[in-house]
Formats: C-alpha cells, structure tokens, sequence
C-alpha cells in the first residue's frame, strides 16, 4: 500500500512520463502531490443569463446551439467554426479555432453549458474557445476548478488529473497532525475533506473549510515550534551585567537621543542585566536612528569589561559603520577595529590575534567576523544589522563565537507589530517608531520615462544649489533579457556624463566590483567628490550620506515597495529639502497602486502593510532569508484572528504536554518544519 512517501511514479494513473514532469514542480513523492496546492481558482459554478454578460468576465452560460458549426478556412491553414447560442434573454457567439476534428460535437438544438470568457466583437458578444458539455453533466463546467503553479511542460490538466489520482491513492492513509480535541474545539473539517476541498472545492464554502483547516494547521505547527524555541532559550544562565554610568556616553553624543531611543537602548540594557541572554530585535524605520541603539549597547558592554561584534551585511556599510563609531567609541576608551573581506591578511592575523587577546574590544565587520579562524577572548554581545539580510543560522554562528552573548538584530524592515512578535518569535521586539527631530518627508513623485529630460533639469538645479543625487539603476534578474546590471550600470553613468551632464562629476557603482572599487567610490561621494551617483540597489542598505537629496529610481516596477523605501531612505537624511523620482512606464495595477502608496506616505510601518497585501507574506520575508518556514496557505495579512486562535491553542496543548511526549506525529512535523533548529530543540 501506498505511503506518503511513496514515489509518485507508482501511484496509479501517473507513471514514469507524467512523474518526471512533475518532479519539475518539485513534486517526487505523493506527499508532495497533494501538499500541492492551487494557486487559485476558477470558479465556473456561475450560470448567467446571456443578457446580463460583460467583456472580461469569465462565466457559464446554458442555452441551445442555433445553427450546426460552419467552418472557413483562414490562414496559415487554420480553420475557425462559428455557430451561436441562446437563451431566454438574448444570443452569443461561439468561435472555435482548429476545431476541424470536433465538427459534430455541437449541433442545432444541443443544450449546453458553456464557459468562457466574453470579449465584445464589434457589436456582439462571443466566446471564443469556450470549453462545453451537454447539460448536467459537469465535467468542466459547474465546478469549482484549481489552478495550479506550473512550469514548463506541465499542463493544468496534467496538473488536476495528477492531484486528483494523488488524492485518491490516499484516501485512507492521510495522518492527521492536529489533536482531535484541538480540532473539535476549533471548528475544523478534517484533514481527508480539508485536501480534497483545496484541490477540488464543492462549493466556495466548502474551500473555505478547507483553507481555515489547513491554515490553522500551518500556524499552529509555526506557533508551536516558535514556542519551544522560545522555551529552550530560558533554560540558560549567564552572569548578570552591573550597572554602567551611561551619561558620559550620551553626553559624549552630538545629539540626543529621541525617546524611542532611549527606550530600545533601556530595553536592551535591562535584558543585559537580567541573568539570560538578550535576544532582541530592535526595528526602526530606515532613519530612525538604529545604530546609535547599537553603540549604546556596544559602550555599556564594553564597560562590563566584556568584548562586542558589530555584522553588516555589505562591506561599504561595514565601513561606514567603522567610519562613524570609531571616533565617538574610541574617545571613550573603547578599542575598535574593522574586519572584512577586502582586510589584508596582515591586517586581519593582527586583529584577530588582538580580539584572541582582548587588546580590542569592539570588531565591526561583515561575516569575515563569524570566518572559522577568528575567536573572540570574551564575546558578551553581537549585534547584526539589517537582520533581514541574514539567516537565523548566521546569527547563530555569530553567537557560537561567545558564551551565549546577548544578542540584539537590528532591521530596517518596518513589520507590522503583531507579525514581528510571530516572526521573529524567537526575539523579544523592541520598535523605534520615531525620527529625530527636524526631518522632512522625502517628497515623491511617480512620473514615465516621457520625463527624463524635466528629471535631468531638476537634478543639475539643485546640483547647482550644492546637493548630490542618487540615480539607481534598473534592478537586474537572472535570465534577464536586459544587460547586466555591470553594463547597465556603467552605460547609463557614461550616456549621463558625456550627453547630459558633461559639466558635473557622475561616478557609478555596482555589486560587481572590488569591494575596494566600490569602498572608493562610496566614500568620493561621501566626500562630495562627485555629484551624481548611478548604481544599483547596492545603495540600498543603510549608507548615510545626508547632502544627497534627490534619488531617482529607474524602471521603479522592478523594485517592491519595502525595497523603494529603503532606497528612498538614502535621501532625506540631512537638513535639506529631499525628493524621489520614481520612473516607471508600466500601466499595471498593482505598479500603480505601488506608486500612489510610496507618492502618500512616507511611514515605513504603513508601507510594510501595504507590501505585505500586495505581496503576501512569502515574498515579503523571503523565508529562506529569516530562516524561519514560510507559510503557505496561511495568509497574515487577513488571517491574524486565525492565528491568536491558534496561538492559544498552541499554549494550552504544549502547557499540558511540553515535550509532545503524546503527539509524536505533531512534534516530527514541527521539527521537520523547523529542520534548522531541530538539534538544539531536543
Ligand atoms: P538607521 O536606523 O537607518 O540605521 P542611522 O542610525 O543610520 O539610521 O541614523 C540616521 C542618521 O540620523 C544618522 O546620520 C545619525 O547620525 C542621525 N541620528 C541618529 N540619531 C539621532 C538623533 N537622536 N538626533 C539627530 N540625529 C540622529
Ligand atoms: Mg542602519
């Protein structure tokens, strides 16, 4: 008989041809077939009357064939079949192409149910291509059909029929991972009825069953292994900071700190002294001032006589950080040193036998400080910033380098409060909701590419009042048809400096160079060197230059809207007046929506919310980035009552069995799900 396991090659109907299309899909055993899930639906239930029908939509209708198909032939051989269908409220016209071989499947006086969807021709509405069977029959029509990812070389029928002898072989042998009890408590159909209703649904309300089903099933696995995460981490001990005087560290400031600032670094310091290791994560917009958190922690650390790592995710911001903690930190007697990619051997066998030694107290680097060669004599504190770019597992390395060190990530990501408590469930989460003072919104507009010469006026204007810009480059994919994003780069910043600008200084910059190419420019520019900068997204995270005060985002559609407002971020960050250009010629709908939000606000907490609506939750936190298992029926942005629901259930349960000693099932999907930490949850 067979299992979930077994290759879906032997279930019956599919066989070798059809297995190796699937495993295209990712799709080997039969439980991966029916964890398949449609992408969407058709709903091809409707039956309206002909009258009431507009272009665009997809439908049934039920009417008599008027006349036998007539036939012409077109050309490239083709041939195209007309006839005509009515019912009681008006007739519409059929079009078949290459149907030569089916020319009696219709008929006068048939009585058929039709659909497709209805395009105007001239006066007259028609289908063309419908799908159709007689009456009552409801095959293809009258049903509720799944529509599935795909790839090249699997249909969705291919796709259907597959799922459907998926299902079948399992019909008897599906386990059930939730608790009965739980199940019965929450209103849930069980697991047989929730896949056969997510592929094939009876009804609307019966997909919804299913989905509620399934999507409770998902957070509650997610909830409890976020909670035995959370649970394993309190078992340990570690000594307790002592108190550190931290007025000479915020005199030693050129500003104040804002009160969300305080706050987080409060925060912060109180998990230090608690006895447990800290594990926080403190989110602030981008400007919202993060790293002077970060350097308050650094300092009280420090003065705990205990050592500090500070893990960028690019070398320019590594250095820029260097750049601007160094001085202030080094004033108050705190050692620092910069590791890289781009140090020298030399350089790097000094420092690293000077953080063996404890001669530095404070390394700032990108993850050459987590390379296997390099220990730390004390590490009582990690901070990452701009967690999103790393993996739970790097954080993890990081942190293997101490004794259980504190731990606080910082992330520029603005998450809408509740979903930071669940995605970052391990983490407690500290928010920074405010700006320094005197900061002026970033002025927006969205306008086509018909615009570029009014774009190129408006920077050599405030150019010449003394600013630079920012010009970014469209965002290059693999497979591409476009040029790299190198030849990207570096044609536009020459079209610009020769036939635009021949007068100001344009520079470029681009993932591909040499960290110390890229590190020279970024810092030229730093310096007011040169004017204009063309780059790609490599500008994206984090870099501070606040006389910058125009951006211009070329072929805007490439970027998501958390990503346009980290770029947008760059600008604004001075005294000056700033503005974006967002450049797009794209007419969809979803750009468009995209574009109106990033021209309204500037909130990156609203930005956040809307991305994660456009997007959903799989893309918005790129799973494999977080290292945290991404959902996929489940839906955050509509589904957050579901998952208080399940988050109580998953507390009552694991109350009552905290090592899943009765649920072995459960506790095997729940460690699977979480395959990165399953180690270290036993
Ligand atoms: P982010 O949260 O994006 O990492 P940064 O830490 O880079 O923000 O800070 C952005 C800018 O704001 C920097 O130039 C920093 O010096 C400045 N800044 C930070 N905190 C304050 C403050 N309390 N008052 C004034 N300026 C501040
Ligand atoms: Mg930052």
């Amino acid at each position: 008989m067979a299992d979930l396991g077994t290759n879906v090659r032997y279930i019956k109907g599919i066989g070798e041809a059809r297995a190796a299309a699937l495993e295209k899909l990712g799709i080997t055993t039969l439980g991966d077939l029916i964890a398949y899930f449609p992408r969407g639906y058709e709903d091809r239930t409707q039956v309206r009357p002909i009258r009431e029908l507009t272009a665009g939509e997809s439908v049934c209708v039920r009417g008599m064939v008027a006349a036998d198909l007539t036939a012409y032939r077109i050309s490239g051989g083709r041939t195209i079949a007309k006839t005509r269908v009515v019912d009681d409220s008006g007739s519409l016209d059929l079009v078949f192409f290459n149907m030569e071989h089916r020319r009696d499947a219709l008929h006068q006086g048939d009585v058929c149910v039709f659909f497709g969807k209805v395009e105007d021709n001239l006066r007259r509405k028609q289908m063309i291509n419908p799908l159709f069977e007689p009456e009552g029959r409801q095959q293809v029509t009258g049903r509720i059909m799944p529509i599935y990812p795909l790839t090249a070389g699997v249909t969705q029928g291919l796709m259907a029929r597959a799922a459907r002898q998926g299902l079948d072989a399992c019909a008897d042998i599906l386990p059930d991972v939730l608790p009965d009890r739980v199940r019965q408590h929450h209103q849930l159909c069980r697991i047989e009825y929730a896949y056969e209703n997510i592929h094939f649904p009876e009804s609307a309300e019966a997909l919804d069953l299913a989905r509620r089903r399934l999507a409770f099933e998902e957070l509650f696995l997610f909830t409890i292994g976020l909670e035995r995460l959370r649970s394993r981490r309190e078992v340990v001990h570690v000594p307790p900071c002592g108190g550190v005087d931290m007025e000479l560290f915020y005199r030693a400031l050129p500003f104040t700190l804002t009160d969300a600032q305080r706050r987080c670094v409060e925060e912060a310091l109180a998990d230090m002294r608690s006895g447990t290791p800290m594990n926080r994560l403190c989110q602030g917009d981008v400007g919202s001032g993060k790293t002077m958190v970060a350097a308050a922690c650094v300092y009280f650390m420090v003065k705990n006589g205990r050592q500090a790592a500070l893990m960028a995710p690019t070398e320019i911001l590594a250095q820029q950080h260097y750049q601007g903690l160094a001085p202030l930190l080094e004033n108050l007697g705190i050692r620092c040193a910069l590791l890289t990619g781009s140090t020298t051997a030399k350089t790097k066998r000094s420092i690293t036998q000077q953080l063996e030694s404890g001669e530095i107290d404070f390394a700032i680097g990108t993850h050459a400080l987590i390379t296997g060669s390099v220990a730390y004599r004390d590490l009582g504190l990690v901070v990452t910033d701009e967690q999103h770019r790393f993996g739970v597992a790097q954080r993890a390395e990081l942190a293997a380098k101490g004794d259980h060190p504190h731990i606080l990530v910082m992330s520029a990501t603005p998450i809408p409060r509740t979903l930071a408590l669940i995605l970052y469930g391990d983490l407690d989460v500290s928010i920074i909701d405010q700006l320094p003072p005197g900061r002026q919104p970033v002025q927006t507009f969205a306008v086509t590419g018909g615009y570029h010469q009014r774009v190129y006026r408006f920077i050599r204007k405030l150019v010449g009042e003394g600013r630079q810009a920012y010009i970014v480059c469209p965002m290059v994919e693999e497979n591409d048809q476009l040029p790299d994003e190198r030849k990207a780069v570096t044609e536009y910043a020459k079209k610009l400096q020769s036939e635009v600008f021949p007068d100001l200084k344009v520079a470029f910059v681009h993932g591909k160079m040499k960290p110390k190419e890229k590190d020279a420019v970024m810092a030229a520019f730093a310096a007011h060197e040169t004017d204009i900068l063309v780059s790609t997204t490599v500008i994206e995270v984090g870099v501070d230059v606040p006389n910058a005060a125009v951006m211009v985002i070329e072929n805007a559609e490439r970027f998501g809207l958390s990503q346009l407002h980290q770029l947008r971020g760059r600008v604004g960050r001075g005294r000056h007046k700033s503005y974006c250009v967002l450049v797009s010629d794209n007419k969809g709908e979803e750009n468009k929506q995209r574009l109106k939000v990033m021209s309204s606000t500037s909130d990156g907490f609203a930005i956040a919310e809307e991305d994660l609506k456009l997007r959903g939750p799989g893309d918005f936190f790129g799973s494999r980035q977080h290292g945290l298992p991404s959902l996929r029926v489940a839906d955050l942005s509509c589904d957050l009552s579901l998952l208080h629901e399940t988050q109580s259930a998953a507390e009552q349960l694991l109350a009552a069995d905290p090592a899943l000693k009765n649920h072995p099932l459960l506790k095997a999907r729940v460690e699977l799900l979480f395959e990165l930490n399953a180690d270290a949850m036993n």
